[in-house]
C-alpha cells in the first residue's frame, strides 16, 4: 500500500479505514469516547469510523463485547411489546411517570426514509419532522437520526430511542432490556444508560437549537423483576451533561491528531469480498502502535482496543490506575516505583520527581514496619 499524498482529513480518515464504509457511532461509543478523551488511538479509531472489534479480534486482542443472543432477543421482544402499541402501554407509562395528562398520542417511526440508506438523507427527514410546523406535529419519534459534533467533525449517532414531545418540550426515552429486581437495577447499567441519554439529551438540543426545548429528565424503561412487565422511571440527566460537555470540549480537534501521526499508518483489514481479514495481523498491530494510547482501567469497560492497550502499557503505572499515577507524580514504569521505593535505584533520582520518591520510601518503610509487627505477633 502506499499513502495518500497531501490528503485532507477526510481523505486521511477514509485510508485509515482502507475502503471499508464507515461505522456509525451510538450513544455507547461517545459516551466512550468522551471517558478518555485523552486518547489518541481511540480518538483517531472514530474519527475514521472503523470496525474496532473486528480491528482489536485480528490484531490478535479480541474483547467479548456486545449482548448474548439470549440477552438480544429478550431485548427484542421487550421492546416490540411497547413499540406495537404505542398509545396503549407506552402513553400509559409516560403519562404516570411525567404525571401528564394526554388521552392520545401520535408515533412516527423515522427510521425508513423511501428506503434511502443515506445517513444525511435520514438525519434531514428527522430535523424536518421535530421542527416542523407546529399544527403537523407529533408525540412519539422512534429512530429519530441525530448528529453529534465530536473532536470538531460531525458523527451521525444511531438511533436507539423514542423522542417524546408534550407542551412543546421533548423527553429522551430509552427503553432498556436489564431488569430491575425488588426496586433495583444494577448501578453499572443505570449509569451507562444515564450517560448514554446525555449523549441523546444534547444531539437533540443540536437538532433542535433550542437548550430549553429538551429536557435534563428522561424517561427510562426496562422490565421488572423477571417477568416483561415494564417499570418506567425518571432519570435526571443534568450531571452527565456536564460530566460529558466538559469532556467533548477536551477531545482534541482530529486535524490536531492527524498532524501526529504518519502518513502510512492505516487500520484497513484489508477484506476480501465475503469480509474475511487478508491483512499480516502483525503489520495492522504495529499500525495501532504507531498511534499513541492513554490507557487505564477504565478502557476495560468502555473500549473494543481494551486487551491490546493493557497489553501494551504492561509494566507502566498507567495499568493501575489514572489515581494511581497522579499519585505517583511523574513515576511512569512500575519496576521504577519500586526501586525508588526501596531505595536501590542505581539512577539519579531527577529533580522534578524526588518529591514522589520520597513519599515512596516513607510509605515502603511504614508497611515494612507494619508487616514486621504483624509479623512479631504471629510468633
Ligand atoms: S483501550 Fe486503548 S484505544 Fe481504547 S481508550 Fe483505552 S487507551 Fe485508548
Amino acid at each position: 500500500m502506499s499513502a495518500p499524498g497531501g490528503a485532507d482529513t477526510e481523505r486521511r480518515l477514509a485510508w485509515l479505514r482502507g475502503g471499508e464504509l464507515p461505522q456509525t457511532h451510538n450513544a455507547r461509543t461517545i459516551a466512550a469516547l468522551a471517558s478518555n478523551p485523552g486518547c489518541a488511538r481511540r480518538a483517531l479509531l472514530d474519527a475514521a469510523a472503523t470496525r474496532k472489534q473486528d480491528i482489536a479480534e485480528h490484531a490478535g486482542f479480541p474483547v467479548p463485547f456486545g449482548m448474548s443472543p439470549f440477552a438480544l432477543s429478550r431485548g427484542v421482544v421487550f421492546e416490540r411489546q411497547l413499540k406495537d402499541d404505542p398509545g396503549g402501554l407506552l402513553l400509559a407509562l409516560l403519562r404516570e411517570t411525567l404525571n401528564l395528562d394526554i388521552a392520545e398520542v401520535g408515533f412516527t417511526d423515522l427510521n425508513d426514509v423511501g428506503g434511502s440508506p443515506d445517513l444525511a438523507v435520514r438525519h434531514a427527514r428527522t430535523k424536518a419532522v421535530l421542527t416542523g410546523r407546529p399544527d403537523q406535529r407529533g408525540t412519539l419519534f422512534d429512530h429519530p437520526l441525530l448528529r453529534f459534533r465530536v473532536g470538531g467533525r460531525h458523527a451521525y449517532l444511531e438511533p436507539d430511542l423514542i423522542a417524546f414531545r408534550h407542551d412543546d418540550t421533548f423527553h429522551v426515552v430509552e427503553i432498556k432490556s436489564f431488569a430491575v429486581i425488588d426496586g433495583q437495577a444494577d448501578p453499572a447499567k443505570v449509569a451507562a444508560a444515564a450517560i448514554q441519554s446525555a449523549v441523546y439529551v444534547l444531539a437533540m438540543r443540536d437538532l433542535v437549537g433550542d437548550t430549553a426545548t429538551v429536557h435534563h429528565e428522561s424517561v427510562l424503561i426496562c422490565p421488572r423483576d423477571f417477568a416483561n412487565t415494564p417499570l418506567a422511571t425518571t432519570l435526571d440527566v443534568r450531571k452527565q451533561l456536564g460530566v460529558l460537555e466538559r469532556q467533548l470540549s477536551r477531545i482534541a480537534a482530529i486535524d490536531s491528531v492527524l498532524a501526529h501521526v504518519p502518513a502510512d499508518v492505516s487500520f484497513s483489514l484489508d477484506a476480501d469480498e465475503k469480509g474475511v481479514p487478508q491483512r499480516d495481523p502483525g503489520d495492522l498491530l504495529r499500525d495501532l502502535k504507531r498511534v499513541d494510547a492513554n490507557y487505564s482501567p477504565e478502557c476495560l469497560a468502555s473500549c473494543e482496543l481494551c486487551y491490546l492497550c493493557r497489553d501494551e502499557a504492561g509494566g507502566s503505572t498507567s495499568v493501575l490506575g489514572k489515581s494511581v499515577r497522579e499519585e505517583l507524580g511523574g513515576i511512569e514504569s512500575v519496576p521504577r516505583a519500586l526501586k525508588l521505593a526501596r531505595g536501590d535505584d542505581p539512577l539519579p533520582v531527577p529533580e522534578d520527581l524526588q518529591e514522589a520518591a520520597a513519599i515512596l520510601r516513607r510509605a515502603a518503610g511504614l508497611r515494612r514496619d507494619a508487616l514486621g509487627t504483624a509479623w512479631a505477633q504471629t510468633r
